[in-house]
């Protein structure tokens, strides 16, 4: 999707002007606000999946590094969950 004022690509329909002419777009180019809060609610989800699994991520680190503390100490019980 280009810019119809100054044909340059337009790297985000969510704001009603061009970002590099400033050129206001047409309705039918623009994305309806619905559009716009669907895009949104959609990053909201990959962020927090995103922090979850960092979270995850340092919890086994820090799993792993407990069991090489207690390495032959023998008197871990394997839960799990
Ligand atoms: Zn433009």
């Amino acid at each position: 999707m280009n810019c119809p004022h100054c044909h340059r690509l337009l790297y985000s329909r969510q704001h009603p002007r061009c970002g590099h002419c400033g050129g206001l777009l047409p309705e039918e180019m623009r994305l309806a606000p619905h559009e716009i809060d669907e895009i949104k609610a959609e990053i909201r989800e990959i962020d927090a999946r995103r922090a979850k699994a960092k979270e995850k991520d340092e919890e086994e680190r820090e799993a792993a590094r407990r069991r090489n503390d207690s390495a032959g100490g023998g008197t871990g019980g394997g839960v799990f969950g």
